[in-house]
């Protein structure tokens, strides 16, 4: 493993991360209020007796709790059918629990209208196994195409497109067409993407699937380079020597439950 991953510390978190409830009215402040009040560091991620039940007996997500403070870089690992997607489809509120509360920079995203969604899934960047890139699209046109949904002008789209395609080492490749790029390349475009709004949180869910042993170093490594400039990363994934290697945060789902969740841990399953 890299000298760059044993040197990272876990609280090494950018001013510019500092988590701000985007609204001040009264009831938020109390949320935001609540989220902080039993921990030290700042909780952003917030799972309160969650269940997802879909139609029938299964409870893809049973009961379960657990916070994620600011600056953490957490794996989330399981057997197929163990609840991860569920769980990541919550957070980015494609679905609403059957019963808790989420609460994500002390707002209980359960509660968020449909008109606050877009607003809300800037916030929260993610990333797929099969990077989910526009064909016939350049590598700007990939990662400015966020942008121009949002309604932000040419000029802005483009130093904020040459910013991150620097971050994420694609400068050169700024031109190229998305099926000319290899994995590694795609995923970094993918990232790129993720990161335009400068979200408070990046979910990987199996980024390194579809790639070789060193591209999927080189796309942890890049994912340790953005939890270090304060995004918190929950990295939903397979491979065991990765989450091993990391020596970071691990929960461990299993049935819908959480089975583990260790500060410094490993693939159990
Ligand atoms: P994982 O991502 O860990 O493989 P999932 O969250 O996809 O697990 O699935 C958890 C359980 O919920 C499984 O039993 C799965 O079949 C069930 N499930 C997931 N999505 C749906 C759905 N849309 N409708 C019904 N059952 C679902």
């Amino acid at each position: 493993m890299s000298e760059d991953i044993n040197k990272n510390k876990q609280n090494e978190v950018s001013e510019s991360a500092t988590i701000k409830s985007e609204r001040s009215s009264s009831g938020d402040q109390k949320e935001s209020k609540k989220a902080s009040a039993d921990n030290t560091k700042q909780i952003v991620i917030d799972f309160e007796r969650v269940t997802k039940q879909y139609p029938g007996e299964i409870k893809a997500v049973d009961n379960i709790s657990f916070k994620i403070g600011i600056g953490e870089f957490v794996s989330l690992v399981g057997p197929s059918g163990a609840g991860k997607s569920t769980l990541i489809r919550m957070l980015t509120r494609e679905e609403l629990p059957s019963s808790g509360r989420i609460y994500v920079a002390g707002r209980d995203i359960t509660t968020l209208l449909p008109r606050d969604l877009p607003y809300y899934r800037r916030k929260v960047g993610i990333i797929f196994q099969d990077f989910k890139l526009l064909p016939k699209k350049t590598v700007f046109e990939n990662i400015a195409f966020a942008l121009e949904v949002a309604g932000v002008d040419n000029a802005s789209i483009n130093e904020r497109v040459a910013k991150i395609t620097e971050i994420v080492g694609l400068t050169k490749r700024i031109k190229a067409m998305s099926e000319e790029l290899s994995g590694g390349e795609k995923q970094r475009v993918s990232i790129a993407r993720a990161l335009v709004h400068n979200p408070k949180i990046l979910i990987a869910d199996e980024p390194t699937g579809n790639l070789d042993p060193v591209t999927t170093w080189e796309i942890i490594e890049l994912l340790f380079k953005i939890n270090r400039q304060g995004t918190i990363v929950l990295l939903a994934t397979h491979d065991k020597e990765v989450v091993d290697a990391l020596q970071r945060r691990v929960i461990t789902m299993r049935d819908g439950k959480i089975v583990g969740d260790a500060q410094h841990g490993k693939y159990i399953l």
